[in-house]
């Protein structure tokens, strides 16, 4: 058994919000488990995304988060949680007034497959581009024909 008090815990150095990473500390083999703190306007992540090869379940503990689908907007409150599956593009935000306190949780551990919903403009055969871990942020790649893109341009 290992136990972790969440306050105890180092915070990542990652702007925009603070996120303690209870994964590492409880030497989980098979679950990823992020607390994160979300004053208004924060956000769990830097934009729409999805695991292709992960699910994703938001616990919210306090405060009321807002996730944001292609299809919709969901409000999810303290004691509510939602899941996203593998594939499902979604991005939370704190849109209220109050703090959130969330766990993020994600199995498997670990995800390397993650995609943003932009279309390839070199091939057009691709709706999505690969997200890939970068010095800064990340770089972007088709993953039907490998170009390198800038979702920006
Ligand atoms: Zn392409």
């Amino acid at each position: 058994m290992q136990k972790v008090t969440t306050e105890a815990v180092e915070t990542a150095d990652r702007p925009g919000a603070t996120v303690r990473g209870l994964a590492a500390e409880l030497g989980t083999t098979d679950v990823a488990i992020n607390h994160y703190r979300l004053d208004p306007g924060e956000a769990f992540a830097g934009g729409m995304h999805t695991h292709m090869d992960q699910e994703e379940v938001f616990y919210v503990i306090e405060g009321r988060a807002t996730f944001e689908t292609p299809e919709r907007e969901t409000v999810v409150g303290a004691g509510e949680a939602v899941r996203f599956a593998p594939g499902d593009y979604q991005q939370g935000r704190n849109e209220g007034d109050e703090p959130v306190e969330a766990l993020a949780l994600g199995a498997p551990k670990e995800s390397t497959d993650v995609r943003v919903p932009q279309p390839c403009p070199a091939c057009g055969d691709s709706e999505n581009l690969r997200a890939i871990p970068a010095e800064e942020g990340f770089a972007f790649e088709c993953p039907e024909c490998g170009a390198d893109v800038d979702p920006g341009a």
